[in-house]
């Protein structure tokens, strides 16, 4: 993942910080852990109290945030949004990538955590997936971390 600094649209006020990351995926559909690196962000921000909107600029990706100790896990969520969102030929928007717009849909495109005492709160178990469902490709991902 390659960190990308300054590009924000807008002037931002002082303390707060936006981040244009790039992440590369290597599968069709892959649960890609990326907390370290919005960890890592948020420390070197300087930022006590506030909060970390992540966003997820694409319509067959997206961002979930749960548990990342058994990687099993994530076969499992794979496989459940697979049989919701299963792939076929007899969906409208028939441009091959429907489930993945389906399932992108129903994770959703961003969220927003909380800082506290400089650090991003998590529960123990949790972490943060860049999920994406029409890969490989190279993906946009925007970070932005606004003080209280
Ligand atoms: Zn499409």
């Amino acid at each position: 993942m390659l960190e990308q600094t300054g590009r924000a649209a807008a002037p931002e006020k002082s303390g707060n910080q936006h981040h244009a990351l790039q992440v590369e995926t290597r599968l069709r559909v892959e649960l890609k852990d990326i907390t370290s690196q919005v960890a890592r962000l948020v420390e070197r921000s300087g930022i006590e109290s506030g909060q970390c909107h992540i966003f997820v600029p694409h319509t067959t990706a997206a961002i979930l945030i749960n548990e990342n100790h058994d990687p099993a896990l994530r076969n499992d969520i794979e496989n459940f949004l697979k049989k919701l969102a299963p792939a076929s030929p007899d969906y409208q928007h028939n441009d091959g990538n429907c489930d993945a717009h389906l399932k992108a849909a129903l994770i959703g495109a961003s969220k927003t955590l909380l800082i506290e005492h400089g650090q991003l709160v998590l529960g123990r178990w949790q972490g943060i997936y860049f999920c994406e469902f029409d890969g490989p490709r190279q993906r946009n991902l925007r970070v932005k971390i606004v003080a209280d």
